[in-house]
């Protein structure tokens, strides 16, 4: 079994990180990415962002029709800022109390620019010896050189991540159009619960 965990705020998810899981999916041969939005934000202002369970009811509905896709709650429900490290300890948990003795290969995608700084994050040796890790960024994005060994570490350009969620939460604040940008059902969860408008 290789499985991705796509780690992420998703305030909004888009287009352009269910395209980079297909990506990651495909590249690595994964026969599961499970997309795991971060809990309360820690060390952003909160006051323009989404709250936790609808960064989750976003992400769970963006992901519904791909077979390969899950949502997990470990970092929304995990008291207190998410660490990576923790991320990967408890969904390798759950793997291992599902599957006993199954052998497992596991992927921690994000943005090439979180991952730069991950030698800055919690126990960086252990999620280097738990996960592959894979950077995604958008062609001709200038790169920092994290410093990491590069057979741990891989980088995939994917052209659809000019969309970007900061753009996103932009255009609803200033009344663009969000259409094509996110799944439909994720455009209908932004104005039901009103998210944006005030950034
Ligand atoms: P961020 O700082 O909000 O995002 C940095 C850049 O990466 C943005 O351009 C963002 O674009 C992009 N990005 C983030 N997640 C992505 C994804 N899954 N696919 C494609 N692009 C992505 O980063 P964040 O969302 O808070 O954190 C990303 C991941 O790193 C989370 O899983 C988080 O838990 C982990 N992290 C861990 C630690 C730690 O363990 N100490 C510290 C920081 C982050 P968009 O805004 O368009 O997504």
């Amino acid at each position: 079994m290789r499985i991705g965990v796509m780690g992420g705020s998703f305030d909004p998810i888009h287009l352009g990180h269910l395209v980079a899981a297909s990506e990651a999916a495909h590249r690595f041969s994964l026969d599961r990415v499970v997309f795991s939005p971060t809990g309360e934000s820690y060390h952003k202002a909160t006051d323009t962002r989404a709250p936790a369970e609808v960064r989750y009811l976003m992400t769970v509905v963006a992901t519904a029709a791909d077979p390969r896709f899950h949502v997990t709650r470990v970092d929304i429900d995990r008291p207190g800022p998410t660490y990576t490290a923790d991320t990967l300890k408890d969904l390798q948990a759950e793997f291992a109390e599902e599957s006993p003795g199954a052998p497992a290969e596991w992927f921690f995608i994000t943005g090439a620019d979180a991952l730069a700084d991950i030698l800055g994050w919690r126990d960086p040796e252990q999620i280097l010896d738990s996960a592959h890790l894979v950077g995604v960024t958008r062609p001709g994005h200038a790169l920092a050189d994290p410093g990491l060994p590069a057979d741990r570490v891989s980088l995939i350009e994917v052209p659809a991540l000019a969309i970007s969620s900061t753009d996103i939460r932009q255009r609803v604040a200033r009344g663009a159009p969000i259409t094509y940008l996110v799944p439909s059902g994720v455009a209908h969860l932004i104005g039901k619960h009103d998210l944006y408008r005030s950034s």
